[in-house]
């Protein structure tokens, strides 16, 4: 497995930067993921890795070995596709065992290594099926048993997750990454789905118009976003202008927020950034600072939080609070009023 060194890559195309000087490694045995809206240039990224588009400027090494140059067939990656990319007229061992082939390893070694990679998606049972004969999901796992066959130096998914329902999406999202971990794979990940992202990667990349806004743990990313892009991106955010004061924020309209203030923290903040469930809902009495009055405007079950929009002098602010806390009809309805409790501590400086 290989360490993916990308350094101060550039797209452009015309008049067009679709990646602007980007700057990645990718640890030996690490899954990173590639998250961003659509268009920010994940695809274009990964494309370049795997030889298929050629960089404006700026350098791809894999073990510190500049493959910039190299054509695709000799970079050694395994890619898996959104739309499967399977060969329609080979069944399930012949579609695994193409890569094989084509790098002439003897027959007796090919079944060998097509069985062990079929073993591992759970498709022993399949190797005579066509792929019309497969369900997506089973589809997909055939893509990333033909990936991994091959001991690719870098695993490379672009959306594989995209085309299967909710539940597959789960299933094959947790089997990709027990087999990326037991094998070691250093992989490149790219999901424009955040929840997806949060729950496979090692490291987010979070990107946005062809640039990293943010490299970090999903932890840290979701806790500590540096950017209100990141932050607004990543889960759900309320996000209030205003400047800082010291140890408070005051909000545009003149409320005031004791912070607490990290020491990297520089003067010039402009918003405050609180997730919906780090709000509590206090009576107008009890102790404790950053209270704020409000109606609620809307209530919506979501499962296992309710949400409540509620209207304050900041502008409307989300609150997730746990359903299972309240019954229905101990739950706030709109039109009420409440007293907004927000610690320190959940104040997010930007
Ligand atoms: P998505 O999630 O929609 O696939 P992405 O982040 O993967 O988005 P890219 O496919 O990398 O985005 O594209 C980045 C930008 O580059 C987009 O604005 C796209 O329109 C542009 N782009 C990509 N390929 C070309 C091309 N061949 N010619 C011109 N512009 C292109």
């Amino acid at each position: 497995m290989a360490h993916v060194s990308i350094e101060r890559l550039r797209k452009t195309y015309g008049s067009f930067t679709a990646v602007k000087d980007l700057d990645l490694e990718v640890r030996q045995g690490e899954l990173i993921a590639l998250l961003g809206p659509s268009g920010c240039g994940k695809t274009t990224t990964l494309r370049i890795v795997a030889g298929f588009i050629t960089a404006t400027s700026g350098r791809v090494a894999f073990d510190g070995r500049n493959v910039t140059a190299l054509p695709s067939h000799k970079r050694n990656c395994g890619m898996v596709f959104q739309n499967y990319a399977l060969f329609p007229h080979l069944d399930v061992f012949h579609n695994v065992a193409y890569g094989l082939e084509m790098r002439r390893v003897p027959p007796s070694e090919i079944k060998a290594r097509v069985g062990e990679a079929l073993a591992r998606v759970h498709l022993s049972e399949f190797g005579s099926r066509y792929p019309r004969q497969l369900s997506g999901g089973q589809q997909q796992r055939v893509a990333l048993a033909r990936a991994i066959v091959i001991k690719p130096a870098v695993l490379l998914l672009d959306e594989p997750l995209s085309n299967l329902d909710a539940k597959l999406r789960v299933s094959v999202r947790n089997e990709i990454r027990s087999l990326q971990q037991e094998a070691g794979l250093t992989t490149i990940f790219v999901t424009h789905d955040q929840e997806e992202a949060v729950s496979i990667a090692d490291r987010l990349v979070v990107m946005n118009k062809g640039t990293v806004e943010q490299i970090g743990g999903p932890r840290e990313i979701y806790d500590h976003p540096r950017t209100r892009f990141v932050a607004d991106f990543i889960g759900r955010c309320n996000l209030l202008e205003g400047r800082r004061e010291g140890s408070s924020f005051v909000t545009a309209s003149g409320t005031r927020f004791a912070v607490s203030v990290p020491d990297q923290v520089s003067q010039a903040v402009t918003a405050l950034a609180i997730r919906p469930e780090r709000i509590k809902c206090a009576t107008a009495d009890d102790p404790g600072p950053n209270k704020l009055q409000g109606t609620i405007e809307t209530v919506s079950f979501i499962g296992p939080y309710t949400e409540f929009s509620v209207r304050t002098a900041d502008g409307p602010i989300l609150v997730h609070l746990p359903s299972h806390d309240r019954t229905d009809s101990e739950l706030f309805a709109a039109g009420q009023t409440v007293t907004l409790a927000i610690r320190p501590e959940a104040c997010r400086l930007l």
